[in-house]
């Protein structure tokens, strides 16, 4: 242990060593749900303010310890609890500046989606933020981003204007397209690989839209393939938001069920409804369980309320998916198996549409580099821990038969300990690879747990060597 005190490094937030009960109940809050990683960080930082960022990272390097951040702790896999290193708590910086004549907003990683949003909502103003109202800024916007409205703004970190991060030197900078653009590049999609920490975003915002429309059918699991092949020929290139969502459900008597959800996000009612009409041509439409067409609805309202939020951070979870765009006589076979298969309530896969927006934005230079029109995302949740193996394994097996038809994963549920799979373009990989050598010399920060190319990253081969 190095003689360097948080006195000398300037941290006036808690820093606390592996061992303390005060450390144990930190490291566990810093993932949001009960299956928390047996990875233990030596030292926690619990940052109040980015000098503390700095700080932390320069004892990280005093004691020879590699950095890991969390912001809002919702990474599903809890990439960022890693042995030997020193873990950099971030939720607590929590600023927001919103600038409505540029447009922007500025904004710290520990502020929860649903807080910007409503922040935001309030001024007139929106921001594709990730569904659940918990999910922090940070994580998320490094990452990618799939959230409200998404599939017309595209992934959230398309919106990233520019940040301000802490380099593994313990140096802050700037990053926009005009000074150290290459940084942000990175910081657009390089997710829990990202070489620096951010400790604020400023952001693009937009036009909050007058009108949210949704429309809901629930079938039975024998119309399961009319939904699905229906989704995936007609969701390609609607303006809509379609998404399924397959899981047991009371409504059923604990059988499996297919919910057919619509969002239309748009200026007036009509228009609106004039989208959400396309449900009406689903074949399966006669067998609806339950119907509800065309309700007003708010962007993220359910989520900004914690008592209805799902899903159950009691529980354990795991997280995968691929997005594709094969189409439905590829894809239905593993739909079979899961639907048979299909572990109690409230373990659920979810599709939606994705890319393919009608005249969707330009994407501007960045890390997240691949394209698909569907993400089919898997959820499964349980209580004991002597069920690990059985839920991870069946959770990862579901998600490997449809690993021929992917076209990449998405960092967001990723699942890459236990499927390393692409994310991102070998180009863009390898370009991480170069400016990570540049930014990060001594392989600072950790990086992602698992890698596409099969190569295990520095720090998970230090960890477990
Ligand atoms: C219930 C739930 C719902 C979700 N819904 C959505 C959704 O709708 N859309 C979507 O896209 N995703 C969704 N996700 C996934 C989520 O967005 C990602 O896991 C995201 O990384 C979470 O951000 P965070 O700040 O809360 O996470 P954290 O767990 O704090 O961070 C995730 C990783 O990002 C890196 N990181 C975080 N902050 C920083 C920083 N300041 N500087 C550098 N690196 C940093 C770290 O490597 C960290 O391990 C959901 C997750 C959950 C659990």
């Amino acid at each position: 242990m190095s003689d360097l005190l948080p006195s000398t490094t300037g941290i006036v937030g808690r820093v606390l060593r592996r061992g303390t009960e005060a450390y144990e109940s930190l490291r566990r809050a810093a993932v949001w749900h009960a299956g928390v990683p047996h990875r233990f960080p030596e030292i926690i930082v619990l940052a109040v303010t980015e000098q503390d960022v700095v700080g932390a990272v320069r004892l990280a390097r005093a004691e020879g310890l590699q950095v890991a951040i969390r912001s809002g702790g919702h990474s599903w896999s809890g990439s960022h609890l890693r042995d030997g290193s020193l873990l950099i708590d971030m939720s607590n910086l929590r600023d927001i500046v919103i600038d409505r004549a540029s447009m922007t907003v500025t904004v710290q990683p520990g502020l929860r989606g649903s807080e910007l949003l409503g922040m935001l909502r309030k001024q007139g103003l929106f921001f594709p933020v990730g569904h659940n109202y918990a999910v922090g800024i940070g994580g998320y916007l490094l990452q990618g981003g799939f959230g409200w409205a998404g599939r017309e703004f595209g992934p959230a970190c398309m919106s990233v204007v520019a940040i301000d991060a802490v380099t593994a030197d313990g140096e802050r900078v700037h990053a926009s397209d005009d000074e150290n653009a290459d940084l942000l590049w990175a910081a657009r999609g390089a997710g829990p690989g990202f070489f620096a920490a951010v400790t604020r975003f400023t952001l693009r915002v937009y036009p909050h839209r007058a009108v949210t429309l949704s429309s809901t059918y629930i079938f039975p699991a024998s119309c399961a393939a009319d939904v699905f092949r229906f989704v995936n020929e007609r969701g390609r290139t609607t303006p809509l938001e379609l998404g399924v969502v397959v899981q047991r459900h009371e409504i059923a008597g604990g059988e499996p069920v297919v919910i057919l959800h619509g969002l239309a996000f748009t200026e007036t009612e009509e228009s609106a409804r004039a989208q959400l009409s396309l449900l009406e041509e689903c074949p399966a439409l006669g067998h609806a369980i339950l119907s509800r067409a065309c309700e007003p609805t708010v962007h993220g309202a359910v989520e900004l309320d914690e008592s209805t939020a799902v899903p159950n951070e009691s529980r354990r979870w795991i997280a995968d998916n691929i997005v594709s765009d094969a189409g439905a006589d590829d894809l239905l076979p593993n739909l079979h198996t899961l639907i048979e298969t299909l572990p109690p309530a409230p373990t659920y896969l979810l599709m939606f549409n994705w890319d393919g927006y009608p005249g969707s934005p330009v994407r501007p230079p960045m890390a997240f580099s691949l394209e698909g029109a569907f993400c089919y995302a898997l959820y499964t949740a349980w209580d004991e821990a002597s069920d690990d193996d059985r839920y991870r394994g069946w959770t990862t097996g579901i998600m490997r038969n449809w690993e021929p038809y992917a076209s990449y994963t998405m960092l967001a549920d990723e699942n890459l300990l236990n499927r390393p799979t692409a994310f991102m373009t070998a180009e863009s990989l390898e370009r991480l690879d170069r400016l990570r050598s540049a930014w990060d010399v001594e392989g600072r920060f950790v990086s992602w747990l698992g890698r596409p190319d099969g190569e295990r990253e520095r720090a998970s081969e230090r960890a477990q060597g």
